[in-house]
């Protein structure tokens, strides 16, 4: 695989520098990641260069499509994940920190490959319950599950509190 999600850190000017790149569907299938179903992501990670100390601020922007918990049906989730790293080669004494995330590098290392960091945060920017806001699932499922609900009711369950039966619905 061809990188191109690369920062040259060696060969960087002193200032500024911008980098953009475009995070597809094929980006998870490098990574053996299945749940992303597809992917549209832009990425800009700005450079800044001063003295020995590199700072990169990446902003990423888009949306992912993954399988709803509820219905199965694809849900389009839009995440705008940012990161900030400080970037140090080992040996060249401490960084400040800079409360961003500390990237240490091997003294003759002189890319700095930003694909993990990229998938770590896209993957970080999911909700853990993937669902279609209420009322959007897909229609034919979710009918379903509303007869299964009646169908389920007993006369003990009418006993229940209404936050009882609404955290049942939910789950
Ligand atoms: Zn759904």
């Amino acid at each position: 695989m061809t990188n191109e999600y690369t920062i040259p850190v060696n060969g960087l000017a002193s200032g500024r520098t911008e980098f953009g790149w475009s995070v597809g569907k094929e980006f998870f299938e490098e990574f053996g990641n299945t749940e992303v179903l597809d992917a549209d992501l832009s990425v800009r990670a700005t450079a800044e260069k001063s003295g020995t100390r590199i700072n990169v601020d990446c902003d990423m922007e888009g949306v992912l499509t993954v399988q709803c918990d509820r219905c199965l049906a694809d849900l389009q989730i839009r995440i705008a994940p940012h990161v900030r790293l400080s970037v140090r080669h080992e040996g060249a004494g401490n960084a400040e920190e800079d409360g961003g995330e500390v990237i240490s590098l091997a003294p003759d290392e002189a890319v700095l490959d930003m694909s993990q960091i990229i998938y770590d945060y896209a993957c970080l920017a999911l909700p853990m319950h993937r669902v279609h806001e209420v009322g959007k699932c897909d229609g034919s499922v979710i009918g379903h599950i509303g007869i299964a609900v009646q169908s389920d009711m007993n006369p003990d369950e009418e006993k229940e509190s209404p936050f009882a039966v609404l955290k049942k619905m939910l789950d």
